[in-house]
């Protein structure tokens, strides 16, 4: 088991973003809040596209600047999430989890390196930040039937689509980011016992789909600093060339209060714009409240637990375990 070297947090930057607080769309900045116009959900917004986002943005940062904020308070799952998608795309974490879950076998897959691999999620059982977290029970090796004795979390990053694209139209992969309307942190909870004897040769499943926590602020993906991404070797098909660009994340895993992880989300092999080329690549449309989660984000230290400690401990009743990303806003979780 690895020891915190420095358990108290370096991650602590102000947090932006768009959510939705008494009924309102809301527009935060550290701990004030603007509410803008009714509303339920982000979505109306968001599939109306860049210019908008802006306009919005900029009635919220006026509102504030003239005093006119409220006090941050509890948010609700700030949009109606449509598809959930699932990516792969940390070369250590497919590293790691290779070497975990086929002992003895090339720990990357030969596709890996010639696309972002992925899997469909389940939309229905997002859920916002602060929602507790019912340990799921499961069929596992033996086999037999109940509890996970290995609940776990995994620390990703969600891109979430706001403009829509045409059904059977491809999204060129320098137009990607037209579609985003902004990140959020993910705790994609995943129960290994369950996943180990379900996944092949199909994906996860219900080891996957009981919960996955995301942020209850969106944050525009412009206020991230981006940085290049490691070069892609072999070159990727011409479908997903494009400058590879980054984000420049600091993320941390709290549990119980001391962070025992610290990971970038700058390790990413995979760039969002290529993600959301690969997905609309076979005319597949993207849809308003679209989540695309990046898969775990592992460097130098690893975005799961399971990697962390080898497999030999895994996730108690009573922990509570929080996601924290630079400028975003934090992912709670507690198991009950
Ligand atoms: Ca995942």
């Amino acid at each position: 088991m690895t020891t915190p070297r420095n358990a108290s947090h370096s991650v602590g930057a102000p947090v932006k973003g768009f959510g939705i607080v008494r009924g309102h769309v809301a527009w935060r900045d550290g701990d004030s809040v603007a509410l803008l116009e009714p509303g339920g959900s982000l979505n109306a917004l968001m599939a109306r596209g860049r210019d908008a986002w802006a306009e919005a943005r900029g009635r919220g940062e006026e509102a504030l600047a003239r005093g006119e904020g409220i006090s941050l308070e509890d948010a609700v799952l700030p949009f109606e999430v449509a598809d959930y998608v699932d990516f792969y795309s940390s070369l250590q974490h497919a590293t790691n989890m290779g070497r975990l879950l086929r002992p003895g076998g090339e720990p990357l897959l030969p596709n890996w390196r010639w696309l972002p691999i992925g899997y469909h999620g389940r939309a229905g059982t997002v859920i916002v930040s602060g929602t507790p977290i019912r340990r799921p029970q499961g069929q596992r090796p033996g086999p037999e039937f109940g509890p996970t004795e290995r609940l776990d979390v995994e620390l990703e990053l969600g891109f979430v689509i706001g403009l829509p694209s045409a059904l059977g139209e491809p999204v060129p992969v320098e137009r990607a980011l037209d579609h985003v309307f902004g990140a959020v942190l993910v705790n994609d909870w995943s129960a290994r016992d369950i996943q180990a004897w379900e996944y092949q040769p199909l994906g996860p499943f219900l080891g996957k789909s009981f919960a996955t926590s995301i942020s209850a602020w969106v944050t525009p993906i412009d206020l991230l600093p981006r940085v290049p991404l490691p070069p892609q070797e072999p070159e990727p098909l011409e479908y997903l060339r494009t400058e590879l660009l980054g984000f420049d994340v600091p993320l941390e895993i709290e549990l119980n209060g001391e962070v025992v992880s610290r990971t970038n989300a700058k390790h990413l092999y995979w760039s969002v714009e290529q993600q959301i080329a690969h997905l609309a690549s076979n005319g597949a449309s993207l849809r308003t409240g679209d989540l695309l989660a990046t898969g775990t984000i592992s460097g130098d230290e690893p975005g799961s637990l399971f990697e962390l400690w080898r497999g030999e401990r895994f996730l108690a009743d009573g922990d509570e375990v929080v996601l924290r990303g630079e400028g975003l806003s934090e992912v709670r979780g507690k198991v009950v």
